[in-house]
């Protein structure tokens, strides 16, 4: 038997949109759709073997792109919902009837925080329970008003806790208490499964879960969730290159040009140092190196700056929805002296790249007067890069 998770997100969203923006779970969030976050961490969690999600048909085009960017087996065609929530999760049960299911968990679209750690902790609780579902003990007072705005009461907030979700079940139980309630009162009448579990009189497991699998409900938590960063997922690359020394007056290296009595042999300006950053955040991207994107047989690039090719990668970079923590070139040779040059280096690294200069490390070595750096025969750097790209 197998365990599902049903993603709802057929709610249209209206309170986090705007006319010209989509619903709230196929809103933007660090450079991905929420749905898409939602449906990366269900399918990448061993315990479940099958994804699917109910959506509003008219939301078809948000949906294939959101799942563009999802590769796993476990996803299923998407389903279309019914006009509430209720109705939506009765459509998607109805769609796994037939697909040997023994759990099912079911969770809102708009919740993009929700922790792999939060469904085994459901899972687990359905080892001995009908039902178990994320919720979050109330920290908060709670006042009852009457409609003049005025407390009437304050609520003791002893055992009382806010339900998220996930929200697991056995599957059979689940879809039988559902059809009972679809036929017995109004499809309004429950806000979420755990109610119609208890209507049935299934027991329900409370799991104590984290504040931050929020529900993305208005446009203020749309933008709180997109500057709390959560979802990033660190990369780093390394970067390596030498050149060789020629007849000239003139080096360039991190972007500064540095007289000296021979320059760099190269088809670009040789700017060693850049070109080894430059393979490192092309490394960290998973995204080839500097020669696949500029050949050294195309004319184009005969003298080019190395900082043209450093910018290409930072926009590689901004295009994956990421961004650069930080990046350190060490520069292996016996001349020109380094240490003279390091802080107009690192400023026209982190020009370049458009951060921090104390995000830029420079650093300069000798080689001992060993091998071909050591023999002054030309330049050796190594690069490092770590970025955050949108998990
Ligand atoms: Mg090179």
């Amino acid at each position: 038997m197998k365990t599902a998770a049903l993603i709802v997100a057929a709610g249209s969203g209206t309170r986090a949109a705007s006319a010209s923006a989509p619903p709230k779970q196929y809103a933007r969030l660090n450079g991905v759709p929420v749905l898409t976050h939602v449906l990366r961490t269900f399918t990448n969690h061993h315990s479940i073997d099958a994804v699917v999600t109910v959506i509003s048909a008219g939301h078809r085009g948000f949906y294939d792109e959101a799942v563009a960017q999802v590769a796993s087996a476990k996803l299923g065609p998407p389903v279309h919902g019914g006009a509430t929530r209720q109705g939506s999760v009765l459509a998607g049960l109805e769609a796994l009837r037939d697909q040997d299911i023994g759990l099912v968990l079911v969770h809102d679209a708009a919740r993009p925080f929700v922790s792999a750690d939060t469904i085994s902790a459901v899972v687990s609780g359905l080892a001995e329970h009908a039902g178990a579902i994320a919720a979050v003990p109330l920290a908060d007072t709670l006042k009852r008003s009457a409609n003049d705005g005025l407390i009437a009461q304050t609520v003791v907030r002893e055992g009382l806790w806010r339900a998220q979700t996930p929200q697991g079940f056995r599957f059979t139980e689940l879809l039988d208490a559902h059809r009972r309630a679809a036929a017995e009162v109004p499809e309004t009448a429950f806000t979420d499964d755990a109610a119609i579990a208890e209507w049935v009189g299934l027991p329900v497991l409370l799991v104590a879960d984290s504040a931050a699998n929020s529900k993305i409900t208005t446009a203020e938590d749309l933008r709180l969730a997109q500057q709390s960063g959560v979802a990033w997922e660190p990369r780093t690359g390394n970067g390596f290159d030498v050149h060789r020394f020629a007849p000239g007056d003139h080096v360039w290296l991190c972007g500064v040009r540095i007289a000296h009595t021979h320059t760099l042999e190269g088809h670009s300006d040789a700017d060693v140092g850049l070109h080894a950053l430059t393979d490192a955040i092309l490394g960290a991207l998973g995204d080839g190196d500097i020669g696949q994107h500029f050949p050294p047989t195309e004319e184009r690039w005969r003298g080019a700056r190395s900082d043209l090719f450093l910018a290409d990668a930072r926009e590689r970079v901004l295009a994956r929805g990421g961004r650069i923590t930080n990046v350190d070139v060490t520069l292996l040779c016996e001349v020109p002296k380094i240490g003279p040059h390091r802080t107009a280096m690192q400023t026209a690294i982190a020009q370049c790249l458009q951060i921090d200069t104390g995000r830029v490390g420079v650093k300069a070595t000798t080689t001992e007067q060993l091998g071909f750096t050591g023999r002054r025969e030309g330049i050796a750097a190594i690069a490092t890069a770590t970025l955050l790209l949108p998990l």
